[in-house]
């Protein structure tokens, strides 16, 4: 276990400014921010790329703001919000205003929460390109990769409809579908498991991946139920972070995970006590390093995941199916690689809408258009404009990258 140290009692208030350095070129570094009770964490690729993954609570928005300020220069290349409850989307908005996004993406089910909608309406506004971890419709098998440069891949495990129904009837079907990517970067790799529940894990143990992460963001801030042995066993992580709040109500993170953590080796870091924590990998080693300890630098081999990082295999509900790799084509530098214009030859449905008589809609104040089924229309309550002709859609707007009108 990480060992205590001093300071640890200090309140919040007398907290100094994170000491953690800025991204190094030519590295991947990933920072697991301070938000109190809740997940947030900042991507940089070796070329600069960027995605957050979560925004926090809204009570970390202006901090986290302030942060991403110091930590980014120019929009987010892409935000994810892992599933919509309050503890991770809560700080986006600020975050957002703050440094801008060029994509944002979430798992693409409806959940009737007014800051939820607030944010989708947000981002309909202001970020116009919204996804979800959807595969390209000509490759279903494959699993959506966004490529950030230099090798440098992100993977969505999970969710996976519509190959994969959603997960119903766990403790919290948001929690239990978050959003799972693995981050990889030669032989070291990263996995963000939200705030992902047993039946996740079981699910993505059941499917031909390699789970295996040098650093693992531990699942629902070390809450008890997640993180099994089994799937602990599976991940073998290195390192592990736990995002959570001094003092939580939840008793976050549980004396259980720390033991199943333990038990597979995992030197643990976690927010509460260590404050923010910085991952940098070149490669072959990630170095690992908290804001609140000098000593607390850890170098991680990835070297036992030589040969493997990236050997995804589909996620496929038969066991039968052609095993090939997940990953359809080489990572783009230039970000999402979904549904890209490189595959102009995928089934588009759009192709016959104007005899099927399917309408373009876009969202009050965005510069986007979408197919009218699009999901994400269903999901904002926002006023519209349709357009019964794609060409007088495009003349106004751009099309959107989550339907691709
Ligand atoms: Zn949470
Ligand atoms: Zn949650």
């Amino acid at each position: 276990m990480f060992t205590a140290l001093p300071g640890h009692a200090a309140t919040r208030d007398s907290q100094a400014p994170s000491a953690l350095p800025a991204p190094t070129p030519g590295r991947l570094t990933v920072y697991f921010l301070d938000v109190g009770q809740g997940d947030a964490a900042l991507i940089v690729s070796p070329t600069g790329k960027t995605v957050l993954i979560d925004g926090g609570p809204p009570e970390a928005g202006t901090r986290l703001a302030a942060r991403l300020r110091e930590l980014v220069n120019q929009p987010l290349d892409l935000v994810i919000l892992t599933h919509p409850h309050l503890d991770h989307l809560g700080g986006l908005p600020a975050a957002l205003k703050a440094v801008g996004a060029k994509r944002f993406m979430d798992p693409g089910f409806d959940h009737p929460s007014e800051a939820y909608r607030a944010l989708l309406d947000f981002v309909g506004r202001e970020v116009g390109q919204v996804m979800t971890p959807e595969p390209n419709a000509a490759a279903p098998q494959t699993l959506l990769t966004v490529g950030l440069g230099e090798g440098v891949s992100l993977t969505m495990l999970w969710p996976r409809m519509p190959q994969e129904p959603f997960l119903a009837n766990t403790r919290s079907d948001a929690n239990a579908n978050s959003i799972v990517a693995k981050l990889t970067y030669a032989k070291t790799s990263f996995l963000f498991t939200g705030d992902s529940e047993p039946p996740t894990e079981e699910a993505l143990l059941q499917k031909p991946l390699d789970l295996t992460a040098t650093v693992l963001k531990v699942a629902h801030h070390g809450g008890k139920h997640s993180s099994t042995a089994a799937f602990l066993d599976r991940v073998a992580p290195q390192a592990a972070v736990i995002s959570c709040g001094v003092g939580n109500d939840y008793g976050h993170p549980s004396p259980e995970v720390m033991g199943r953590l333990r038990d597979v080796h995992a030197r643990t870091f976690r927010t509460d006590q260590d404050g923010e924590v910085m991952a940098v990998s070149d490669g072959s080693t990630v170095t690992l390093r908290s804001s609140k300890g000098a000593e607390s630098t850890v170098s991680v081999s990835g070297a036992q995941h030589a040969g493997s990082p990236v050997a995804l295999g589909p996620i496929e509900s038969t066991p039968d199916r052609r095993s090939g790799r997940a990953v359809e084509k080489p990572p783009e530098p230039g970000g999402a690689s979904k549904k890209s214009k490189t595959a102009p030859s995928a089934p588009a449905p759009t192709s016959t809408s104007e005899e099927t008589g399917q309408n373009f809609v876009s969202l009050k104040g965005s510069k986007v258009f979408h197919r009218e089924s699009c999901s994400t229309l269903k999901r904002s309550k926002n006023e519209r404009t349709v357009y019964t002709r794609r060409a007088d859609a495009q003349r106004e707007r751009r099309p959107a990258e989550d339907c691709h009108p």
